[in-house]
């Protein structure tokens, strides 16, 4: 249930209804929206007479949240989330350019990716060290060795890090290196994972999965979000289809949805989203025209060597290239990078 505090309520006020709420059984969320302060008040609902909780002094309303997804809604939060990460607020109007390899491959690889995205534009440095690959004889990531690498190279040029979690238990590990905890395609639906996300005091990158519906995907960003983390960004990355021509099917559709439904951010992946290199500035563009916070993108110098995901890799010129159009089309949204 959603109880709207009155204008002004005293922060005594508040914490005596949310005490009173807590004993009741239920779970209590705050947020403060134009001078109110609104509670969001989940579990058993029937543990408490809510016509009584309407009589008192500092209640305005009290409704249901209809969403499955509560916390993440607009109807308990109607104003965008703003995550701080580094030298950019990601969902507010300036665009964040996250880009850098698909996996860290060594030391020399990801200074000079690293140095071609920071002057490119792009304030936070993508690269996975723990890698989810469908074949277990394929590159799995450098490991602790890798966010190493991948730390420094981001401090080198200025740019915050963002890094793939395999694993609940790796949490502590990943979230010493790294400024954003990547939660893959794969693992959307890990439920001790996101658990554990949301304990570790870092904004959650949320990639939807290969067939996952948009409210299964906000209902994993619930599982954050009630756990005490609300810096969750979206992140679509394209689902499976019939389609065989493209590694994904972006959808796109899924940014208005998602911006409608959800104070989150939401970003968009179009490397993993196409597969395919020439495929990536147009989606890319697509994304930010559509209304996506930002962009994750793969970009490597040598793509042809690369360890993972080379065919879909943007070379450093036309990732420059690319952020430059982003520019132009950012403008014309009344956005900035
Ligand atoms: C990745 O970002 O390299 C990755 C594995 O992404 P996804 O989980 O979207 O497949
Ligand atoms: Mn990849």
């Amino acid at each position: 249930m959603l109880v709207l505090l009155k204008r002004e309520v005293g922060e005594p006020v508040v914490n005596d209804l949310t005490s009173w709420l807590r004993m009741a059984g239920l779970g209590v969320h705050r947020t403060d929206h134009n001078g109110h302060v609104r509670l969001a008040a989940l579990g058993e609902a029937g543990l408490v007479d809510w016509e009584q909780v309407k009589k008192f002094p500092a209640v305005e309303s009290v409704t249901k949240i209809a969403m499955p997804f509560k916390l993440a809604s607009r109807e308990f939060r109607p104003h965008d989330t703003v995550i701080t990460v580094g030298r950019c607020a990601i969902g507010s109007d300036q665009l964040a350019l996250m880009a850098g390899p698909c996996s860290v491959e060594g030391e020399a690889q990801t200074f000079t990716i690293a140095e071609a995205v920071a002057k490119a534009g792009a304030t936070v440095m993508r690269g996975g060290a723990y890698k989810p690959r469908t074949s277990p004889y394929s590159f799995q990531g450098l490991g602790e060795e890798g966010l190493r690498i991948l730390r420094r190279a981001a401090d080198a040029f200025g740019l915050a890090v963002v890094s793939e979690v395999m694993d609940a238990q790796m949490v502590p590990l990943v979230a010493r290196y790294a400024d954003i905890l990547q939660v893959g395609a794969r693992n959307m639906q890990n439920f001790p994972l996101l658990r554990e996300v949301g304990h570790a005091g870092k904004p959650v990158l949320l990639k939807r999965g290969l067939a996952s519906t948009i409210e299964e995907w906000l209902l994993s960003a619930e599982h954050v979000v009630s756990q005490g983390n609300g810096q969750v960004i979206l992140c679509e990355r394209g689902i499976r289809t019939f389609e065989t021509y493209t590694r994904n099917t972006l959808d796109l559709n899924a940014i208005p949805v998602v911006k409608e439904l959800t104070h989150l951010p939401v970003i968009v992946d179009p490397s993993h989203g196409t597969g395919i290199r020439n495929k990536v500035a147009p989606m890319a563009r697509a994304a930010i025209a559509a209304g996506a916070d930002g962009l994750i993108i793969e970009v490597h110098h040598d793509p042809d060597h690369a360890l993972s995901d080379g065919a879909q890799s943007l070379y450093p010129e036309q990732y420059r290239e690319l952020v430059e159009q982003i520019r132009t089309i950012a403008a014309v949204l009344g956005r900035r990078l």
